[in-house]
Protein backbone atom coordinates (compact mmCIF):
# COMPACT_ATOMS: atom_id res chain seq x y z
CA UNK A 1 0.00 0.00 0.00
CA UNK A 2 2.60 2.44 0.86
CA UNK A 3 4.24 1.91 -2.50
CA UNK A 4 1.12 3.19 -4.28
CA UNK A 5 0.76 5.97 -2.25
CA UNK A 6 4.10 6.79 -3.23
CA UNK A 7 3.81 5.97 -6.54
CA UNK A 8 0.83 8.24 -6.75
CA UNK A 9 2.46 11.34 -5.25
CA UNK A 10 5.44 10.97 -7.63
CA UNK A 11 3.30 10.89 -11.02
CA UNK A 12 1.14 13.92 -10.37
CA UNK A 13 4.05 16.35 -11.12
CA UNK A 14 7.20 16.62 -12.80
CA UNK A 15 7.46 13.22 -14.80
CA UNK A 16 4.58 13.59 -16.37
CA UNK A 17 5.19 17.26 -17.56
CA UNK A 18 8.24 16.15 -19.27
CA UNK A 19 5.99 13.64 -21.06
CA UNK A 20 3.86 15.86 -22.18
CA UNK A 21 6.39 18.44 -23.62
CA UNK A 22 8.60 16.07 -24.43
CA UNK A 23 6.02 14.46 -26.45
CA UNK A 24 4.76 17.48 -27.94
CA UNK A 25 8.70 18.43 -29.19
CA UNK A 26 8.99 14.88 -30.88
CA UNK A 27 5.69 16.36 -32.96
CA UNK A 28 3.29 13.18 -31.20
CA UNK A 29 1.22 15.27 -28.36
CA UNK A 30 -0.77 13.33 -26.58
CA UNK A 31 -4.10 14.06 -25.38
CA UNK A 32 -5.60 14.35 -21.95
CA UNK A 33 -6.91 10.57 -22.29
CA UNK A 34 -3.22 9.44 -23.51
CA UNK A 35 -1.30 11.14 -20.52
CA UNK A 36 -3.82 9.86 -18.16
CA UNK A 37 -2.99 6.06 -19.50
CA UNK A 38 0.87 6.51 -19.73
CA UNK A 39 0.11 8.10 -15.66
CA UNK A 40 -1.51 4.52 -15.00
CA UNK A 41 1.50 3.04 -16.80
CA UNK A 42 3.86 4.88 -14.78
CA UNK A 43 2.09 3.64 -11.75
CA UNK A 44 1.91 -0.02 -12.65
CA UNK A 45 5.99 -0.37 -13.83
CA UNK A 46 6.52 1.96 -10.06
CA UNK A 47 4.64 -0.82 -8.22
CA UNK A 48 5.73 -3.32 -9.80
CA UNK A 49 9.54 -2.87 -9.98
CA UNK A 50 8.85 -2.18 -6.21
CA UNK A 51 7.91 -5.99 -5.71
CA UNK A 52 10.52 -7.63 -8.39
CA UNK A 53 13.13 -6.77 -10.61
CA UNK A 54 11.20 -5.90 -13.95
CA UNK A 55 13.12 -3.32 -15.87
CA UNK A 56 16.50 -1.44 -14.61
CA UNK A 57 15.35 1.51 -14.83
CA UNK A 58 13.48 2.88 -11.88
CA UNK A 59 13.28 6.31 -11.30
CA UNK A 60 10.05 7.78 -12.92
CA UNK A 61 12.20 10.59 -14.48
CA UNK A 62 14.14 7.81 -16.37
CA UNK A 63 11.38 5.65 -17.21
CA UNK A 64 9.71 8.90 -18.92
CA UNK A 65 12.98 9.73 -20.71
CA UNK A 66 14.38 6.08 -21.31
CA UNK A 67 11.25 4.02 -21.72
CA UNK A 68 8.14 6.45 -22.90
CA UNK A 69 9.44 9.60 -25.22
CA UNK A 70 12.50 6.96 -26.18
CA UNK A 71 9.79 4.78 -27.96
CA UNK A 72 7.85 7.68 -28.72
CA UNK A 73 10.85 8.94 -30.77
CA UNK A 74 10.62 5.19 -32.84
CA UNK A 75 7.21 5.89 -33.51
CA UNK A 76 7.65 9.40 -34.86
CA UNK A 77 10.16 7.89 -37.07
CA UNK A 78 8.17 4.74 -38.35
CA UNK A 79 5.27 7.05 -38.25
CA UNK A 80 7.33 9.31 -41.43
CA UNK A 81 8.09 6.52 -43.36
CA UNK A 82 4.87 5.44 -43.22
CA UNK A 83 5.08 2.68 -40.89
CA UNK A 84 2.48 2.73 -38.96
CA UNK A 85 -0.60 2.99 -40.93
CA UNK A 86 -3.72 1.94 -39.60
CA UNK A 87 -4.04 -1.46 -40.73
CA UNK A 88 -0.55 -2.33 -40.15
CA UNK A 89 -0.04 -5.70 -37.74
CA UNK A 90 2.76 -4.88 -35.46
CA UNK A 91 4.79 -7.37 -33.44
CA UNK A 92 7.15 -5.78 -30.81
CA UNK A 93 9.60 -8.83 -29.87
CA UNK A 94 10.90 -9.21 -26.90
CA UNK A 95 8.57 -6.13 -25.45
CA UNK A 96 9.83 -6.58 -21.70
CA UNK A 97 7.84 -4.56 -19.50
CA UNK A 98 6.22 -3.04 -22.55
CA UNK A 99 8.77 -1.46 -25.14
CA UNK A 100 8.72 0.41 -27.30
CA UNK A 101 5.23 -1.47 -28.47
CA UNK A 102 2.70 0.03 -25.65
CA UNK A 103 3.56 3.40 -25.88
CA UNK A 104 3.49 2.88 -29.75
CA UNK A 105 -0.09 1.51 -29.15
CA UNK A 106 -1.14 4.35 -26.79
CA UNK A 107 0.34 7.51 -29.25
CA UNK A 108 -0.94 5.21 -32.22
CA UNK A 109 -4.34 3.99 -30.96
CA UNK A 110 -5.11 2.21 -34.58
CA UNK A 111 -2.03 0.35 -34.78
CA UNK A 112 -2.58 -3.50 -34.19
CA UNK A 113 0.15 -5.07 -31.87
CA UNK A 114 1.18 -7.86 -30.76
CA UNK A 115 3.57 -8.14 -27.79
CA UNK A 116 5.61 -11.02 -27.56
CA UNK A 117 7.60 -11.73 -24.22
CA UNK A 118 9.29 -15.13 -23.56
CA UNK A 119 9.87 -14.46 -19.75
CA UNK A 120 6.79 -15.18 -17.97
CA UNK A 121 6.65 -12.39 -15.41
CA UNK A 122 6.90 -9.97 -17.39
CA UNK A 123 4.71 -11.10 -20.21
CA UNK A 124 2.02 -11.57 -17.15
CA UNK A 125 2.75 -8.02 -16.35
CA UNK A 126 2.42 -6.60 -19.90
CA UNK A 127 -1.44 -8.36 -19.66
CA UNK A 128 -2.38 -6.67 -16.70
CA UNK A 129 -1.10 -3.25 -18.40
CA UNK A 130 -3.45 -4.21 -21.34
CA UNK A 131 -6.04 -4.65 -19.40
CA UNK A 132 -5.77 -2.22 -17.21
CA UNK A 133 -5.17 0.78 -20.50
CA UNK A 134 -8.92 -0.93 -21.83
CA UNK A 135 -5.68 -1.23 -25.01
CA UNK A 136 -6.83 -3.88 -27.67
CA UNK A 137 -3.24 -5.61 -28.44
CA UNK A 138 -2.19 -9.19 -28.20
CA UNK A 139 -0.06 -10.79 -25.78
CA UNK A 140 2.11 -13.78 -27.02
CA UNK A 141 3.73 -15.45 -24.24
CA UNK A 142 6.69 -17.86 -25.73
CA UNK A 143 10.48 -17.57 -27.16
CA UNK A 144 10.44 -16.40 -31.04
CA UNK A 145 12.31 -19.43 -32.21
CA UNK A 146 8.87 -21.61 -31.03
CA UNK A 147 6.14 -19.02 -32.08
CA UNK A 148 7.30 -18.09 -35.59
CA UNK A 149 6.29 -21.53 -36.52
CA UNK A 150 2.35 -20.84 -35.53
CA UNK A 151 0.57 -20.46 -38.81
CA UNK A 152 -1.28 -17.61 -37.52
CA UNK A 153 1.92 -15.69 -36.39
CA UNK A 154 4.92 -16.47 -39.61
CA UNK A 155 4.51 -14.20 -42.62
CA UNK A 156 1.70 -12.07 -41.06
CA UNK A 157 3.61 -9.04 -39.73
CA UNK A 158 3.91 -5.55 -41.93
CA UNK A 159 6.51 -4.37 -38.64
CA UNK A 160 8.60 -6.12 -36.48
CA UNK A 161 10.05 -3.52 -33.71
CA UNK A 162 12.53 -4.94 -30.67
CA UNK A 163 14.81 -2.57 -28.87
CA UNK A 164 17.86 -4.20 -27.34
CA UNK A 165 16.52 -7.65 -27.47
CA UNK A 166 19.38 -9.97 -29.23
CA UNK A 167 22.48 -8.72 -31.36
CA UNK A 168 21.46 -7.87 -34.96
CA UNK A 169 22.45 -10.93 -36.86
CA UNK A 170 20.14 -13.05 -34.18
CA UNK A 171 17.25 -10.23 -34.41
CA UNK A 172 17.01 -11.44 -38.26
CA UNK A 173 16.88 -15.03 -37.75
CA UNK A 174 14.02 -14.38 -35.29
CA UNK A 175 12.02 -11.12 -36.58
CA UNK A 176 11.90 -11.82 -40.30
CA UNK A 177 10.23 -15.44 -40.27
CA UNK A 178 7.29 -13.05 -38.62
CA UNK A 179 7.01 -10.51 -41.48
CA UNK A 180 5.23 -10.80 -44.54
CA UNK A 181 7.24 -10.53 -47.60
CA UNK A 182 8.17 -6.97 -47.90
CA UNK A 183 7.72 -6.21 -44.45
CA UNK A 184 10.29 -4.27 -41.91
CA UNK A 185 11.58 -4.97 -39.11
CA UNK A 186 13.14 -1.70 -36.70
CA UNK A 187 15.72 -2.55 -34.47
CA UNK A 188 16.59 -0.01 -31.86
CA UNK A 189 20.47 0.08 -31.92
CA UNK A 190 23.15 1.60 -29.75
CA UNK A 191 26.62 2.31 -30.51
CA UNK A 192 27.70 -1.58 -31.74
CA UNK A 193 24.61 -0.72 -34.91
CA UNK A 194 27.82 -0.58 -36.78
CA UNK A 195 29.53 -3.35 -36.06
CA UNK A 196 26.68 -6.10 -35.71
CA UNK A 197 25.58 -4.51 -39.42
CA UNK A 198 28.96 -5.50 -41.02
CA UNK A 199 27.85 -9.14 -38.80
CA UNK A 200 24.74 -9.65 -40.46
CA UNK A 201 25.24 -10.26 -43.95
CA UNK A 202 25.08 -13.85 -44.04
CA UNK A 203 21.77 -13.45 -41.86
CA UNK A 204 20.59 -11.54 -44.08
CA UNK A 205 21.13 -13.44 -47.01
CA UNK A 206 19.83 -16.68 -45.81
CA UNK A 207 16.74 -14.96 -44.15
CA UNK A 208 15.84 -12.84 -47.46
CA UNK A 209 16.45 -9.61 -46.10
CA UNK A 210 18.21 -6.25 -46.44
CA UNK A 211 19.16 -3.38 -44.84
CA UNK A 212 17.59 -0.36 -46.42
CA UNK A 213 18.33 2.31 -43.66
CA UNK A 214 20.56 3.00 -40.31
CA UNK A 215 19.38 6.24 -38.55
CA UNK A 216 22.35 6.32 -35.73
CA UNK A 217 20.13 8.40 -32.98
CA UNK A 218 16.78 9.69 -33.46
CA UNK A 219 15.10 11.65 -30.51
CA UNK A 220 17.53 12.50 -27.90
CA UNK A 221 18.21 9.30 -26.86
CA UNK A 222 21.59 7.54 -27.34
CA UNK A 223 19.57 4.69 -29.49
CA UNK A 224 18.78 4.55 -33.12
CA UNK A 225 17.74 1.94 -35.29
CA UNK A 226 17.99 -0.35 -38.31
CA UNK A 227 15.49 -0.65 -40.60
CA UNK A 228 15.18 -4.43 -42.50
CA UNK A 229 13.09 -4.90 -45.57
CA UNK A 230 12.29 -9.00 -46.02
CA UNK A 231 12.40 -8.90 -49.47
CA UNK A 232 11.80 -12.82 -50.08
CA UNK A 233 10.72 -15.76 -48.17
CA UNK A 234 12.24 -17.02 -45.24
CA UNK A 235 13.15 -20.79 -45.71
CA UNK A 236 11.47 -22.92 -43.50
CA UNK A 237 14.36 -23.69 -41.40
CA UNK A 238 14.65 -20.64 -39.26
CA UNK A 239 14.95 -19.89 -36.56
CA UNK A 240 16.39 -22.62 -35.55
CA UNK A 241 15.73 -24.42 -32.56
CA UNK A 242 15.59 -21.88 -29.26
CA UNK A 243 18.46 -20.96 -28.31
CA UNK A 244 20.50 -21.91 -31.30
CA UNK A 245 20.38 -18.93 -32.83
CA UNK A 246 21.96 -16.72 -29.91
CA UNK A 247 24.73 -19.78 -29.92
CA UNK A 248 25.47 -20.08 -33.14
CA UNK A 249 24.50 -16.48 -34.93
CA UNK A 250 23.98 -17.51 -38.94
CA UNK A 251 27.60 -16.32 -40.29
CA UNK A 252 29.88 -16.20 -37.40
N1 LIG B 1 12.28 -4.42 -25.40
C1 LIG B 1 12.29 -4.22 -23.96
C2 LIG B 1 13.01 -5.35 -23.22
C3 LIG B 1 14.48 -5.49 -23.55
S1 LIG B 1 15.24 -6.82 -22.67
C4 LIG B 1 12.91 -2.88 -23.62
O1 LIG B 1 13.55 -2.31 -24.48
O2 LIG B 1 12.76 -2.42 -22.48
C5 LIG B 1 15.06 -8.14 -23.87
C6 LIG B 1 13.78 -8.91 -23.68
O3 LIG B 1 13.64 -9.81 -24.76
C7 LIG B 1 13.77 -9.75 -22.40
O4 LIG B 1 12.60 -9.47 -21.69
C8 LIG B 1 13.81 -11.18 -22.91
O5 LIG B 1 13.05 -12.06 -22.09
C9 LIG B 1 13.21 -11.05 -24.30
N2 LIG B 1 13.71 -12.06 -25.23
C10 LIG B 1 15.01 -12.31 -25.54
N3 LIG B 1 15.11 -13.31 -26.44
C11 LIG B 1 13.83 -13.71 -26.71
C12 LIG B 1 13.27 -14.71 -27.57
N4 LIG B 1 14.06 -15.51 -28.29
N5 LIG B 1 11.92 -14.83 -27.61
C13 LIG B 1 11.13 -14.02 -26.86
N6 LIG B 1 11.60 -13.06 -26.04
C14 LIG B 1 12.94 -12.90 -25.95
Amino acid sequence: VSNKLEAVTIVDSTPLAALHSGAALLGTPLDTEQQSKFATFLEMLLAANAEYNLTSVRDPETIVQRHFLESLALGRELDRRLLLASESRALDLGTGAGFPGIPLRLAWPDLRISLLEATGKKAHFVEQVVAALGLNATVLEGRAETLAREPRLRGTFDLVVARTVAALPVLIELALPFLKVGGTLAAMKGSRAGVELKESAAALVACGGEVIDYVPRIGSGPLGVVLVQKRGITPDRYPRRPGIPTKRPLGS
